[in-house]
């Protein structure tokens, strides 16, 4: 988690850096208390398809009641396998090939603590969706983190070549890509999937954006690039495709002895969980082409209307070419500490935002920058923004 700084009582060393109140968990706590409307945290605030709520209501009346099988039911593994051909050409083997878990959170828990342990390191971008350096840190590896600069968030080649070494184990990627909304491009992921196959080094990629990409850019799953197939832990789950973050119906996709690793780890972890979401996941994952198209167009609309907002306020937003986040640079308000920033911005205009610095292990860089969330409804986005206009006028 991304956190204050405090040291918890009895919380062993290893995860004293991860323990304490997170700055996502304050700065709702601001919203709540100011009254300020929540971009901070990145879930929607309306529900998925009605067709999907209702394939679970039918589950619970139904068999999926009691625990499912350990790598899931055969009707989410079979629809993961279908949307994997379906939209990245990818083959996996439903039966020996996919393996269903509490969320993407646990699948990337579960490869981490599976694949990586003391002396072995893992390299990954900053800066980072915060469990990463958690899970690192708790299979007690160590992390090795590349620069992703902004504006563009684009990374140094040989930066990611001089990060690879003897120790390094497992490559960690997230694309589209929390908190900056970069989608790697075919070129940067085959820099990665180079780099991989020389140090014969796993690669495991969280896609959970995988659907939420905007204008000429495409997801390509780093499993699809020259000598990736066999090495990469494909990572997703129907929390945000579905609109349904709450249910935690995540998958991971590899060759049989990389998911036989994983569930070695995950049974350990939940064991299993969600049994009549999986059913009803399955559903949400054969919805028509409109479905998926539909969702993309609807959140690219909210992301420009949040990102004019932003640049009529004085913000310089990066246009993010995926995911429900938006970065701004704050440094046009002769600002330069993001969390100073965002610890103000509801008692200034009624907006919360989170400061990516805490998102960084190299704070100097994040600072300057503020994380919006784009997925609420566009009436709240349109308050949202008339409020943010006052730092404009002063
Ligand atoms: N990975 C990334 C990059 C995320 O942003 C999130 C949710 N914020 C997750 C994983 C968690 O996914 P799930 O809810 O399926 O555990």
């Amino acid at each position: 988690m991304a956190m204050t700084g405090e040291r918890l009582p009895y919380l062993c060393d290893r995860l004293q850096a991860f323990g304490g109140a997170s700055v996502f968990a304050e700065m709702s706590a601001l919203a709540v208390r100011t009254g300020a409307i929540n971009l901070g945290q990145g879930f929607p605030d309306t529900d998925g398809p009605a067709a999907v709520a209702e394939a679970a209501v039918e589950a619970v009346r139904g068999a999926f009641n009691q625990y499912p099988p350990g790598i899931g039911y055969p009707v989410l593994r079979q629809a993961v396998a279908e949307h994997q051909r379906r939209f990245w050409g990818l083959e996996f083997d439903p039966d020996t090939e996919v393996l269903v878990t509490a969320g993407a959170t646990e699948a990337i828990t579960a490869a981490i603590l599976a694949l990586a342990g003391p002396g072995d390191e893992v390299v990954t971008f900053e800066p980072y969706f915060d469990i990463y350096p958690a899970d690192i840190s708790m299979a007690g590896a160590e992390r090795r983190l590349v620069q992703l600069r902004p504006p563009a968030y684009t990374f140094d080649p040989d930066e990611l070549a001089a990060a690879f070494g003897p120790r390094t184990r497992m490559l960690l990627l997230n694309s589209p890509h929390n908190p900056t909304g970069k989608v790697f491009s075919p070129d940067e992921l085959d820099v990665i999937a180079r780099l991989c196959v020389e140090h014969d080094v796993i690669a495991v990629t969280d896609e959970v954006y995988e659907h939420l990409v905007f204008d000429d850019n495409a997801h390509v799953p780093l499993a699809t690039r020259p000598g990736m197939a066999d090495r990469t832990v494909t990572i997703s789950s129907g929390g945000k495709t579905l609109s349904f973050t709450g249910w935690k119906i995540g998958w991971v996709c590899a060759r049989p002895e990389l998911v036989r690793a994983v569930q070695a780890a995950k049974q350990l972890l939940t064991y299993v969980s969600g049994g009549p979401f999986q059913p009803a996941v399955a559903v949400g994952l054969r919805l028509g082409d409109d479905f998926f198209d539909g969702l993309a167009a609807d959140l690219q609309a909210r992301r420009d209307l949040l990102c004019d907002g932003l640049s009529a306020a004085g913000f310089e937003p990066v246009v993010p070419q995926g995911t429900y986040y938006i970065t701004a640079d704050i440094r046009r308000f002769g600002a330069s500490d993001g969390l100073e920033f965002c610890r103000s911005l509801p008692e200034r205009c009624g907006v919360v935002a989170v400061p990516v610095q805490v998102l960084c292990d190299d704070k100097a860089m994040g600072a300057p920058f503020v994380r919006f969330a784009a997925c609420k409804r566009p009436e709240v986005l349109e308050q949202a923004v008339e409020r943010l206009a006052v730092l404009a006028s002063r």
